[in-house]
């Protein structure tokens, strides 16, 4: 059975290769992105195999749907860029809902101290023996209220790992769980009483622009934000503003609203035609990283184990319920 795999880095046929072999599915790699332009090198495939900024709308969806398409396999946990209701019927689209989520929280912890204790610049300064630390002072995270929003399994991840730290943890989700390590609180009280706020939910109707102009004047002046969750989340133009009127102590973004043109790419020798990216990039309180939370060795493995278990369930027409968000009527 055949898979076109689309937005192909090289990290990613370490482990799809091998394990495709075992399974007996026979993939071809495109580097390029699943578009309208691109849908069309998909037949002849049985599935298509995509990532976080390939476009599944319901253009594409037809498209895949007349050159045979059956299955849409997601390398990933998020889905806010599949139309499911245009899928809905047409295809088995599955995703890959936990693969290691104490990578990306792990990578969370990694922005808020890196951030706050600029880490980033340091690292800068002592390569061009510049060993000032002028500038660099952070905050002592024991005492201080982080507010975690979006208690899934990133989220629940995250409070394990920030256990150790001294602080006091509040968080907000619509649909809280028992038992967890931290105080729920409304929305609005976890971004009036919290220093550091950590996103941990996925992007939906709801939580689009959820940090923007009004909750960013809620926020503690001095406070810091990381998101690991999805670029939309955070209002871009709010964000800028705030930053420009020296609200946060630091600024970490995994994620950004526009990312799908630049980040996994290396667009070091051309010019930015993104005035916002841009402008994010000169704050020395600001670190970006390119959507990197999930890349460790384990995750990259589960996720090529899930997506081809995947693939065989749809075959078999037995997709786990966990992993599957729409079905095709057979
Ligand atoms: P999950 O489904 O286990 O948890 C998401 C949680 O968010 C749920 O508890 C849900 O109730 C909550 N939620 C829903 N709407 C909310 C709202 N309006 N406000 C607050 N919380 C809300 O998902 P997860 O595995 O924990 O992943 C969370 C998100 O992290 C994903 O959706 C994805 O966007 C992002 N992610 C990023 C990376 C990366 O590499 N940066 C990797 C994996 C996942």
């Amino acid at each position: 059975m055949k898979i076109a795999f689309y937005d192909t880095k090289p990290y990613d046929k370490i482990w799809f290769k091998p394990l495709a072999k075992e399974h007996n599915f026979d993939i071809t790699f495109f580097e390029t992105k699943l578009s309208r332009d691109t849908a069309i090198l998909a037949t002849g495939n049985d599935a298509v195999c995509i990532f976080v900024n390939d476009e599944a709308d319901k253009e594409i969806l037809d498209i895949l749907h007349e050159v045979g398409v059956k299955t849409i396999l997601l390398r990933c946990a998020g889905y806010d860029n599949v139309d499911l209701k245009a899928a809905e019927g047409r295809f088995d689209v599955m995703r890959v809902p936990s693969y290691s989520p104490a990578a990306v929280a792990e990578f969370a912890l990694t922005l808020l101290l890196a951030v706050n204790r600029n880490v980033h610049r340091a690292y800068q300064r002592t390569r061009d023996f510049n060993f000032s630390i002028n500038g660099l002072m952070g905050m002592t995270l024991k005492g201080k209220t982080i507010g975690i929003v979006g208690t899934g399994k990133i989220g629940q991840a995250m409070i394990d790992v920030l256990q150790g730290f001294g602080m006091k943890i509040l968080a907000y989700d619509p649909y809280p769980v028992e038992g967890l390590k931290a105080e729920y609180v409304t929305k609005e009280e976890l971004f009036k009483r919290s220093d550091i706020v950590s996103f941990h939910c996925p992007l939906t109707d709801e939580t689009r622009h959820i940090v923007n102009a009004d909750t960013i004047k809620m926020m503690k002046q001095g406070s810091i934000i990381v998101n690991t969750s999805r670029g939309a989340i955070v209002d871009t133009t709010a964000l800028v503003e705030a930053l420009k009127a020296g609200k946060f102590a630091g600024v970490a973004l995994d994620v950004y609203e526009e990312e799908d043109e630049y980040f996994f790419e290396d667009r070091s020798n051309e010019i930015i035609s993104d005035d916002e990216l841009s402008r994010l990039l000169t704050f020395p309180n600001v670190l970006i990283t390119s959507h990197q939370a999930f890349f460790t060795t384990e995750a990259m493995r589960a996720i090529a184990e899930t997506t081809l278990n995947n693939f065989e369930a749809s075959l078999k027409n037995e997709p786990d319920p966990k992993n599957t968000l729409t079905k095709r009527e057979r």
